[in-house]
């Protein structure tokens, strides 16, 4: 099959729709509120977006407003809230696609407060709770406090009251459950208070995945429902990864044992070979440490051919050497299934020392995204113009 890009992203909205429906089970009673922040972890929030709001998904979470606002643009009416810090630029617009945001501190929710009466509008609020991530959010003992100013705010709503966990692991480590203990006992303190929490919420996907108990009222996973979790969590394996990452071959060049291959020279053939040159390099989210790491691969013809010499910005080269048959326009595999082998993100992210969130996050815009959907038409996929020819 001709293959249309040079370098592609498959994203698999059906797998995407499955892993919402274990995650549905495994929250029982709670709400499932996707987190898609940072473009839905480099897969598109956008069509994510529309795909959670198609499975009646109540609220989305994003990163930053700009998220936000291109959701909005983009015809999701499902409530949405900005998790991290907003600033106060972005207030207006925010307000105006009414658009939740998080509260960090007592000024803040003063602030946000006299902006939005100004405004003669109303900002929903989720009241934020440091139980020990140590990043954003009000400390245990200044929750009540901050919720009463909430509550007595007239331009504001307290939508609901969160936190966030630090673990990766989830529950399976002892801070989570001092982390538990400490948002539950914050609850019982502003609920005991006479203020009505219309949602509670803290888990991830490692604490939703790890047993957390409570969930409360919402679940805000984010990897998960893209298909990647640590093994060792339970019902991880549930799950189907959504993202697959591909370049076709451009160019095949034999040479000789001795010759140097790259920037440097990192990399000398010790027997004459066959390289290929893929169109697909670091600024595309190709790991620049794969290529000094020696051990990383992608898949040609179900086979694993190694990464040689230094990942370039827009290319890399891989030894084909071992593999008969391969051809200019041929398929590879940097991220996914090919045949019986796989390369997934967490593999990926372990030869590159990094962690997987940051493999499929810096994913770069020119690879076009290419969206599956058992339950969509292929016209969907004209979201982009074509690349120009260069
Ligand atoms: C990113 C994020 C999540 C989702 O985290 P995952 O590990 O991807 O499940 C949930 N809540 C907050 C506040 C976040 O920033």
């Amino acid at each position: 099959m001709r293959r249309r890009h040079r370098a592609w992203a498959r994203i698999d909205l059906t797998a995407f729709r499955e892993n919402l429906a274990v995650a549905r089970a495994l929250a029982g009673s709670a709400r499932v509120w996707p987190v898609l922040k940072a473009n839905a972890y480099g897969h598109g929030a956008r069509r994510l977006a529309l795909a959670c709001a198609d499975e009646g998904v109540e609220r989305i979470g994003v990163g930053d407003s700009g998220e936000a606002l291109e959701l909005r643009e983009a015809g999701v009416r499902v409530p949405l809230l900005v998790l991290g810090a907003v600033i106060d630029a972005e207030l207006p617009a925010l307000l105006r696609h009414d658009i939740e945001v998080g509260v960090h501190s007592e000024g803040r929710a003063r602030a946000l407060g006299a902006f939005a009466r100004k405004q003669g509008r109303l900002l929903g609020v989720h009241l934020k709770i440091d139980t020990g991530m140590t990043r954003l959010g009000v400390l245990p003992e200044a929750a009540l406090r901050v919720a009463r100013t909430i509550a007595s705010e007239p331009g504001l709503s307290l939508r609901g009251v969160m936190t966030h966990f630090a673990a990766r692991d989830g529950m399976q480590s002892g801070r989570s459950l001092e982390q538990q203990q400490s948002f539950q006992s914050t609850i019982t303190q502003i609920r005991a208070a006479g203020i009505e929490v219309p949602a509670v919420h803290g888990a991830n996907s490692a604490a939703l995945f790890s047993g957390l108990r409570p969930l409360g009222d919402a679940v805000r996973p984010g990897i998960a429902l893209l298909g990647i979790l640590p093994h060792e969590l339970t019902a991880a394996h549930t799950l189907r990864p959504v993202l697959s990452l591909h370049a076709q071959i451009v160019f095949l060049k034999d040479i000789p044992a001795g010759q140097a291959v790259g920037y440097d020279g990192q990399w000398i053939a010790s027997r004459p070979t066959r390289l290929a040159t893929l169109p697909i390099g670091y600024a595309d989210g190709v790991p620049y440490r794969l290529g000094t790491s020696g051990q990383a691969s992608v898949l040609v013809h179900g086979r694993h051919c190694p990464i040689v010499g230094a990942i370039s910005m827009d290319y890399c080269t891989i030894d084909v050497g071992h593999v008969p048959g391969i051809k200019v326009g041929d398929t590879a595999t940097i991220i996914g299934q090919d045949g019986n082998e796989c390369l997934g993100a967490q593999k990926i992210a372990d030869v590159a020392g990094t962690i997987p969130y940051e493999v499929t996050c810096s994913i770069g815009a020119r690879v076009q995204r290419v969206y599956h959907d058992t339950a969509s038409s292929p016209a969907d996929n004209r979201t982009r113009a074509p690349l120009p020819a260069y």
